[in-house]
């Protein structure tokens, strides 16, 4: 029976080396700009890769691995900014849910009254349905296997991930976001990555290290990186212990 490798994807090398590290055979393929690092980790197959930043670059890194390697499950792991005054650097967000933050009809206004992105509705676009937003949902299997992994350095939280290609730096909008769609923080590739592993029906889960607080002034550090992949390598390990990957292949 053909084995399915766990696919990983990260934007940075910062939030992928650390993995590549670890795989065992490794050996790297360029599908246009976007890399494939193809090894093993505890003999299991994985690949990382690395999808550059933004959400058109993670969709589609997102599609080559799913036509290319078939993988039995898809992590998004990386960094991401805060949308609470609690939620510190080095804590930990798993996308139970993710929305995208960018996808927004605006009311009418005329010439002359100006723009409030407050005023804004995050919405899907979906033909013959006004208004509708969509969560896309990470795996329940793999949250469950995420509830289990130690991580001594921050808190864990479980929620929603806002994700689009926006740096939202007004406290307002990030307050506002939290409030109406109770993101927990903000990245740039998890709903491309989501989407796309949901409708090919790939098991997916986002794992993101917060690496700034704009609320709170933390500035952004892409060497926390290294600890999303940490979490992610020990998900992993406990995908492989738990035999999660045998009940799906
Ligand atoms: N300018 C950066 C690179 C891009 S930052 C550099 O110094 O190299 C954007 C990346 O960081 C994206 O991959 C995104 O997922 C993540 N990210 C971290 N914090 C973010 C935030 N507050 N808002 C949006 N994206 C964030």
């Amino acid at each position: 029976m053909e084995i399915k490798p766990i696919v990983i994807i990260a934007a940075m090398q910062e939030e992928s080396d650390f993995l590549i590290n670890k795989l065992k055979n490794a050996k790297c393929e360029n599908v246009g700009k976007y890399k494939f690092y193809e090894g093993f980790i505890n003999n299991y197959p994985v690949v990382i890769c690395e999808s550059l930043v933004m959400s058109i670059n993670a969709a589609i890194a997102t599609h080559i691995a799913i036509e290319k390697y078939n993988p039995i499950a898809i992590l998004n792991e990386g960094t991401a900014g805060a949308h609470e005054k609690t939620i510190h650097k080095g804590d930990i967000v798993i996308g139970e849910k993710c929305i995208n933050i960018t996808s927004c009809k605006t009311p009418n206004k005329k010439a002359g009254e100006g723009s409030n992105s407050l005023d804004w509705k995050l919405v899907n676009f979906i033909s013959g349905e006004e208004n509708k937003l969509e969560y896309q949902y990470g795996d329940k299997r793999l949250i469950n296997i995420a509830k289990q992994v130690t991580y001594t350095e921050g808190m864990v939280y479980f929620g929603t991930i806002g994700s689009g290609d926006v740096w939202n730096n007004e406290i307002d909008r990030i307050l506002w976001l939290n409030r109406e769609y109770k993101t927990l923080c903000e990245e740039m590739e998890g709903i491309a990555v989501y989407t796309v592993a949901n409708n090919f029906n790939i098991p997916v889960l986002g794992i993101r290290i917060i690496s700034n607080n704009e609320i709170l002034g933390e500035e952004f550090d892409k060497n926390l990186g290294l600890k999303s992949q940490e979490f992610t390598y020990e998900l992993i390990l406990k995908m492989i212990q738990e035999k999660y990957l045998d009940k799906l292949v």
